[in-house]
């Protein structure tokens, strides 16, 4: 495990940081005469985007469980504070950057740009990188920046997005327009978790696909199971004119969703977590943790919420790792009670 800290002091860093406006990153990450070892658009980037809880890091840890023999190296942006999903991918691989605190496309979007510069310019490149977007990232966003590098080609964007919860975001007028355009951007579709639907749901969401967003490859998936070669190796044809071009309508998410963190280091009472996460209020969008509860003082717990459907399950042990347990909810802007939602797990910990 050597996940790679990123620090904030050499010049590029700040140069990039004064600018943060899209065609600022395009233009810094152009001009800038970085050396790139590796030769021009050789190194193939696979953007794996979706709505918070769409199944990224299940199918990211999937791919990386069965990689056919390539070197991969992997980007996880994650939107809250904490980078749970960096957690649950940090396992899995010993090539992982973690980009947190804000989402890639928009908040930390020159980090993004000095990573993928960083990457290019080692003596050894990976075959292949994979970007787990946030759930609330424009892969559309993400692509001119990666075609920006000149050494790096985008291979494909796989958009996720979650069967049980589809028409859902369709509906919702906050998470519309974003769900719309993390579509539109998409080579390939995937619709995860159709275990979870009638075969009628899976075809209405085929059927609006298919009129919505024709011509584009669809794949229907169950725990993120889907064939490696599939999903790298796509060689979609991308270019950056055509990326500007498009006429998506950007949505303001840094405006629209906000994300709250918690750390505490007691263990949690298993009766009380249990009726804190019944009970939690049905606008968190998404919630996610990693838990220590007092039934296997041992053990992680990995916690999971999408929408109204959560799942409480026993992971790897804590080994020499001193146990903190972290939660990060998700919701629209100035929806969550911060200090209700604090008081309510202190409740539940041990005393
Ligand atoms: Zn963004």
């Amino acid at each position: 495990m050597n996940s790679i800290k990123k620090t904030m002091t050499n010049p590029l860093d700040q140069a990039l940081d004064a600018r943060q406006t899209m065609s600022g990153l395009i233009f810094a990450a152009m001009a800038l005469r970085n050396k790139n070892i590796a030769p021009v658009k050789t190194i193939p980037l696979t953007i794996l985007g979706g709505f918070l809880g769409a199944g990224k890091t299940t199918m990211l840890n999937h791919l990386l469980q069965n990689p056919g023999g390539r070197k991969i190296t992997v980007l996880v942006n994650d939107f809250g504070k904490i980078n749970i999903d960096a957690v649950m991918v940090e396992s899995q691989t010993d090539d992982m950057i973690s980009l947190t605190n804000g989402c890639a496309c928009c908040a930390v979007s020159s980090d993004l740009t000095k990573t993928l510069i960083d990457i290019a310019d080692k003596e050894e490149q990976p075959d292949a990188i994979i970007l787990e977007c946030s759930g609330v990232a424009e892969p559309g966003s993400i692509a001119q920046i990666v075609l920006s590098n000149k050494a790096i080609r985008l291979d494909g964007i796989i958009t996720l997005v979650d069967a049980e919860t589809f028409f859902e975001r369709l509906e919702d007028e906050s998470s519309q327009q974003l769900f719309i355009n993390q579509l539109t951007s998409a080579d390939i579709i995937s619709i995860g978790k159709t275990d979870l639907v009638s075969d009628e749901e899976k075809q209405k969401i085929n059927q609006w696909i298919a009129k919505h967003q024709p011509n584009k490859a669809v794949l229907e998936t169950v725990e993120g199971d889907v064939p490696t070669d599939v999903i790298l190796g796509v060689e979609a044809d991308h270019n950056l004119e055509d990326e500007k071009a498009k006429a998506i309508k950007k949505t303001n998410h840094k405006h629209t969703f906000e994300s709250v963190s918690f750390s505490f280091d007691t263990p949690f009472k298993e009766e009380k977590i249990n009726a804190f996460i019944k009970n939690l209020p049905a606008h968190i969008i998404r919630a996610k943790g990693i838990l220590q509860i007092d039934s296997d003082l041992d053990k992680k717990m990995i916690y999971q919420r999408v929408s109204k459907r959560w799942s409480l399950k026993s992971d790897e042990q804590w080994g020499n790792e001193s146990p903190v347990s972290k939660l990060v909810f998700i919701a629209n802007k100035g929806s969550i009670d911060k200090t209700q939602l604090k008081k309510e797990l202190e409740e539940a910990l041990y005393d």
